[in-house]
């Protein structure tokens, strides 16, 4: 399952170059190019990573980061600013609205990469590395091989895909929609009960009877890994 960026920039040759070279170099790209629709754009894809543009249609770049920054689910959610000129990014960078980065146009593309991956490796290590880890729980995606305790749990393809995207951000609360479209794809119609079917397969495999339960399920939200659970 790749990382996915949502790009928010409303000029097409720049939807265009970005979308070919990240999908060339792996990443999921989703495009919103309304400032007034990237709230709802955020809310629909659940990108891994945001590059939003600054100057935009009917909402700012800086406003926009300013209401992720606020909203409890997109609160830690990686950010790359675009900026027209140097000028504007020591500005932005003065404001402390919350980006993660800056990068000025006219930027190259593999430059644009690098800071994407520099700025997961710093915000979401969890997401960047081969092996990532939550309390007892170890994931290995190289391998496709899961620990818990130090015991090998065996896990069908979806049950993996479904534990990655939920160790990517531990707490983070995703909606079995969101579950629905990063772990199954968008093309592929399944009804959201089937999420749960899959979390309950993910856990009869994580859990021996007595131990604790590592994924919360949230009340008319969807599931998330349980941050109060230490192993
Ligand atoms: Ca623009």
């Amino acid at each position: 399952m790749g990382i996915k960026v949502l790009l928010i920039e409303d000029e097409e040759a720049l939807q265009g170059l970005l979308e070919y070279n990240l999908q060339k170099e792996g990443f999921e790209v989703a495009i919103e190019g309304d400032g007034g629709e990237a709230l709802v754009a955020v809310a629909e894809h659940s990108p891994d990573i945001v590059l939003l543009d600054w100057m935009l249609p009917h909402k700012n770049g800086i406003d926009i980061c300013r209401a992720l920054r606020k909203d409890k689910a997109t609160k830690t959610l990686p950010i790359i600013m675009l900026t027209a000129r140097a000028e504007e990014e020591d500005k932005l960078r003065g404001l402390g609205y919350g980006a993660d980065d800056y990068i000025t146009k006219p930027f190259s593309v593999s430059e644009v990469i690098a800071r994407i991956r520099a700025v997961l490796r710093r915000t979401t290590p969890q997401m960047a590395e081969n092996i990532a880890s939550f309390a007892d729980i170890t994931l290995d995606r190289a391998q496709m091989r899961v620990t818990r305790a130090g015991r090998n749990i065996t896990l069908g393809p979806t049950e993996f895909r479904l534990l990655e995207m939920l160790i990517r951000r531990p707490g983070r609360v995703y909606a079995r929609a969101q579950l629905l479209d990063r772990v199954w794809g968008q093309d592929v119609y399944v009804e959201e009960r089937t999420v749960d079917v899959h979390v309950g397969r993910l856990r009869k495999a994580l859990n021996r009877p007595g131990e604790r339960d590592p994924i919360r399920t949230v009340r008319a939200a969807g599931y998330a890994l349980d941050e109060t659970y230490k192993g």
